[in-house]
């Protein structure tokens, strides 16, 4: 087996075939780990006794229940968890010291969900700080690198999660996306990355970032895949009172339909300088792709995006400043001087910001700027069905080169922030290479659209194959 090659519906069809066994492949995904995550530190805690024995209780399911790949839909697949998850027994970081040696009594819901569901759970991946970040090098435990090229950022914050997928290190990587952490990996990791609409899948057992934006997404290799990840994760949770007793899609079940005469808008907003050209000519090239499957392309005006990036720099941390201060180091974890630059900088904010005299003015200004953006993208709805834009203004960038300015740091998810601050769903598909570095491009739908969003996208990826390039560990 090549693990580079392998999706989440080869192995589904493999383990039925007897072409190879949930031990085999746990096995090898290991021996992938040990052999390349030195190079890569896409993981943190790896949980390799359990999987195995996992794989083998597996192996022995298969031979005795032949309906049992119905019933647990992601049988033997290993799926990477973003150290932000609470998984029973095994240690939780959020990529911090402050609560390094945190062994979770429980496991959050989608874990539990994913674990019923018959994946394997490698290990818990590193991580920009409590999601602090776009690169992942917020991280306490040194950063990971981008398997496409090493001396570069897999895009962060849920860094781990998209650089063991791209290396083959396991199928699934979870993610949490409150700016831009699900999708920016995925662009810069040539993956498919979902944030899903606010409450479309629990958040009960993740550390919480900013609470009215976090939501739970995943990174994969294909459309495909994603869609059958999402089919097991989305839903109510009784324990997480923000999600939505919405009608769960036929993720899968859609692909493969058609998209004639489906109308994309592309923002004007989104297509101006300091976009990289060719990342901007990769945009156009995907277009004309989405023309030959039958849709129009249209601009459109987002007018409010101007104001996004001041609008959640004030909302984010004055969130992120409340649920930090749990830990206080009294109750949980070490003393408030572990917290890292970019965690301290967003508490003394947030505090600020939320401050009596103070509150007015930041806080409740961005908050009513929020609806304006979210009112922005209705508008917007009323003429396309789907909004088209790159995922990321630049190609992945060399480690080290926005650690010393914040600002530069926080631009890289400009083009992904209003949708979280809209509540809606984002989905970043692989828009080719540019020098030789992967380029994602993002599909925007109303609430509750993610069946749309995964067959406009299923399309395109089956006419330009660009999972198929797989990465060479450059400069490694
Ligand atoms: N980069 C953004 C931030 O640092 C978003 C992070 C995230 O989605 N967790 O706030």
């Amino acid at each position: 087996m090549d693990l580079l090659e392998l999706t989440i519906k080869d192995t589904i069809e493999a383990l039925k075939d007897k072409t190879f066994s949930c031990l085999e492949l746990t096995k090898e995904t290991f021996s992938n780990i040990k052999k390349n995550d030195k190079k890569i530190n896409a993981f943190l805690t790896l949980d390799e006794e359990n999987a195995l024995k996992q794989a083998k209780e597996y192996d022995d399911l298969i031979k005795e229940d032949a309906q049992i790949f119905d019933k647990k839909p992601l049988l033997g697949v290993p799926v990477a968890v973003k150290d932000l998850f609470t998984t029973e027994g095994i240690r939780t970081t959020a990529g911090s010291k402050i609560i390094g040696d945190y062994i979770p009594p429980f496991n959050s819901t989608v874990i539990k969900k994913l674990l019923a569901a018959g994946a394997i759970i490698t290990g818990k991946t590193n991580q920009d700080a409590w999601g602090h970040g776009s690169s992942g090098e917020n991280t306490d435990y040194e950063p990971t690198k981008n398997p496409y090229d090493l001396t570069r950022v897999p895009g962060g914050s849920s860094s781990g999660s998209g650089a063991a997928v791209a290396y083959g290190a396991s199928l699934v990587g979870t993610g949490t996306d409150t700016g831009s952490s699900v999708r920016l990996p995925a662009g810069f990791c040539n993956l498919v990355g979902l944030k899903p609409t606010y409450g479309r899948v629990s958040r009960y057992g993740i550390i919480a970032m900013a609470s009215s934006f976090d939501t739970i997404g995943h990174m994969t290799k294909t459309v495909y895949d994603n869609a059958k990840v999402l089919e097991v994760t989305a839903g109510v949770d009784p324990y997480d009172s923000t999600t939505v007793p919405e009608k769960v899609g036929s993720y899968t079940k859609v692909l493969g339909q058609s998209i004639k005469g489906l109308k994309i808008g592309l923002p004007k907003e989104y297509f101006v300088e300091g976009l990289d050209k060719k990342i901007d000519e990769s945009i156009r090239n995907s277009l004309q792709v989405f023309e030959k499957l039958g849709a129009t392309i249209q601009e459109i005006s987002l007018p409010y995006t101007d104001y996004a990036m001041a609008a959640y720099y004030i909302l984010v941390p004055s969130e992120v400043s409340s649920n930090l201060s749990r830990f206080d180091g009294v109750r949980y974890g070490k003393a408030r001087e572990v917290f890292g630059a970019e965690a301290k900088r967003r508490i003394m904010l947030g505090s600020y910001t939320l401050s009596s005299g103070y509150y007015d003015a930041y806080y409740l200004k961005a908050a009513k700027v929020r609806t304006l953006i979210k009112q922005d993208f209705e508008k917007a709805f009323e003429k396309v069905d789907v909004i088209v834009a790159p995922t990321s203004p630049t190609l992945p960038f060399k480690i080290g080169e926005k650690t010393d300015d914040p600002l530069a740091m926080y631009l890289s998810d400009i083009f992904l922030c209003p949708v979280n601050l809209a509540g809606i769903p984002g989905l970043s598909i692989q828009s080719g290479f540019v020098d030789d570095l992967p380029v994602g491009m993002q599909l925007m739908g109303p609430q509750f659209s993610e069946e749309l969003l995964y067959k406009t996208a299923y399309l395109f990826e089956k006419e330009t194959e660009y999972y198929k390039i797989h990465p060479k560990f450059k400069n490694g």
